[in-house]
């Protein structure tokens, strides 16, 4: 299998894991993205994410602030220089994204699993060239991912990234979607050239199953990390549980112990 790819080419720091998108689940309300982007500014954070739609799994819940949000990630643009990073699911959140400036699409799990939606996708964004990470999708089946990231290349996307955020699974013992790392690994022998991004929030669920999933995704040699962080965690719209605050995760990240060889 072979993917017609380009180096992603997104902000680094040295002594950290190469790429870290850090910011909340939602973008809930203009005070606490900046609030958050400034916190995570402050600690040398180059990349903010924020879900602008938000894909729930029941009715009824927060859904996310639509296009009313998209101004204020070009604030935390322009007030922090952070690149901005929002999930977009149908060919109109590519079209706004774009259209507010958003640096890097990524594309969630649920819409991963689905090739019609892949194929809109696709087709949105042919000629276009931007970051695109595409999340496994939520039932553990590798071809699948593979196929969704072939739609989005094939359209000319080559900056492509992937990101492991964990497998649907009747078993929540300990992790909200287990990681059965041979997926991502299996990935990376297909797949060398291709940058794999952890999503520890999302496999974990919890806050403080992040630290070890991080040190376990750079041990086995991931490429970045994509974290959710935000101002009051306890207080957010979507996924309370396992949101850390921009503090919190400065320290998770100081801790990690990063090797110099990645395979
Ligand atoms: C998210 O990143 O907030 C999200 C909805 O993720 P996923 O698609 O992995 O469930
Ligand atoms: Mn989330």
């Amino acid at each position: 299998m072979e993917l017609d790819l380009e180096p992603l080419n997104l902000p680094s720091d040295n002594e950290r894991p190469s790429c870290v998108i850090a910011g909340p689940c939602s973008a809930e309300t203009e005070e606490q993205v900046l609030t958050t982007a400034k916190q995570l500014a402050a600690k040398g954070c180059h990349m903010f994410r924020a879900g602008i739609w938000k894909p729930r799994t029941k009715p009824g819940g927060f859904e996310g602030n639509g296009e009313k949000a998209l101004p204020w990630m070009k604030e935390v643009k322009e007030e922090t220089g952070m690149l901005t990073a929002t999930e977009v699911a149908t060919p109109e959140h590519v079209e706004l994204a774009l259209k507010y400036g958003i640096d890097i699409l990524w594309i969630g799990a649920r819409t991963t699993a689905n090739p019609f939606a892949m194929q809109a996708l696709a087709d949105s964004l042919k000629g276009v060239d931007v970051p695109v990470l595409i999340k496994n999708p939520v039932n553990p089946d590798l071809e699948l991912w593979i196929g969704g990231m072939e739609r989005i290349n094939r359209a000319g996307v080559k900056r492509l990234g992937a990101i492991h955020r964990g497998f649907s699974s009747v078993d929540k013992k300990i992790y909200r979607n287990l990681p059965m790392w041979q997926i991502p690994i299996e990935l990376h022998r297909r797949i060398p050239n291709l940058p794999i991004i952890c999503d520890p929030s999302h496999i974990g669920g919890r806050r403080d199953l992040i630290a070890p999933l991080c040190q376990q995704a750079m041990d086995l040699g991931f490429d970045g990390l994509i974290v959710e962080s935000h101002c009051d965690p306890d207080e957010a719209w979507s996924d309370a549980k396992q949101q850390v605050t921009p503090d919190v995760l400065d320290y998770i990240l100081s801790l990690l112990v990063i090797r110099d060889e990645h395979t």
